[in-house]
């Protein structure tokens, strides 16, 4: 469960989120969309508590963040659209860091799984410095699929992914969801997310336009098609993004 209630995020003088509120049930997967600049990675690296809030409460994956940040660390797993990996360490001792970092027992299976699930099994021994962008990716996520979070953070986990991969990774989102985690994925691209939530947070500008379940939004603002990108843009009155950051996926 996530719970955000009247946040607001200044850098400086500018606001980046003004006065945020939302609540996301257990075991959804949400989207968190908006344009860039919206306010996505901020709201996520606020909810993980790598940033304070300005203003506001949050309470993730059953824990007040102001009061007990350290159980909310524990039971939250957070991925960032460019996860920083240790160069010297290959795949495999990347796994068995997160291993022992959170004490965890029979997790070689897993580890196993999650690399072959993942098509990272040929790079078992390779260090992280000579892995592609989108294979960073895909070991961050399996380092968090690991430690079997209640609440997973993904901010644009699709990008530089190629599509099989972006298959096999919505796949494995369902799954964490059906074991009961809750998860939420930030996208500025509709296409990426449309087929994968049951919950909408839509923030444009630091403020959310919408929160609630996705049929929901496809019905009040679907329109004839009940589109996402119908309901984008009727809330924000503006046509999505162009997807600049896709044009140039590779995974190798
Ligand atoms: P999104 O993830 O939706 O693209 P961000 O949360 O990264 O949006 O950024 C929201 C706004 O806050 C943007 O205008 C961005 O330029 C600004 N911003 C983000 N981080 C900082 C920072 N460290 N200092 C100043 N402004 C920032």
């Amino acid at each position: 469960m996530i719970e955000v209630e009247a946040f607001v995020k200044r850098y400086g003088d500018f606001v980046a989120v003004a006065g945020a509120s939302f609540a996301i049930p257990a075991g959804s997967v949400a989207a968190l969309v908006g344009p860039n600049g919206a306010g996505k990675t901020t709201t996520i690296r606020t909810l993980c508590g790598i940033l304070r809030p300005t203003a506001g409460r949050m309470r993730v994956a059953g824990a007040d963040l102001a009061v007990d940040p350290i159980l909310v660390k524990q039971r939250t797993a957070y991925v960032p659209d460019d996860p920083p990996l240790f160069d010297t360490l290959t795949v495999q001792e990347h796994l068995q860091f997160i291993a022992s970092a959170y004490r965890l027992t029979d997790w070689q299976h897993d580890a196993e799984d999650w690399l072959s699930r993942l098509t990272l099994s040929d790079k078992k021994n390779t260090l992280a410095s000579e892995l592609s962008r989108g294979m960073r990716q895909k070991v961050a996520i399996a380092c968090a699929y690991l430690r079997r979070p209640d609440v997973l953070l993904l901010d644009e986990p699709m990008t530089g992914l190629d599509p099989p991969s972006i298959r096999t990774l919505k796949e494995t989102i369902r799954e964490q969801s059906q074991r009961g985690a809750t998860v939420l994925v930030s996208s500025h691209l509709l296409s990426l997310v449309d087929d994968l939530c049951d919950f909408l947070v839509l923030i444009r500008q630091g403020k959310v336009l919408f929160s609630g379940p996705l049929g929901e939004a496809r019905e009040r603002f679907g329109g004839a098609s009940g589109s996402l990108e119908e309901v984008f843009f009727r809330l924000t009155g503006q046509p999505e993004e162009p997807d600049d950051q896709n044009l140039a996926v590779s995974d190798d």
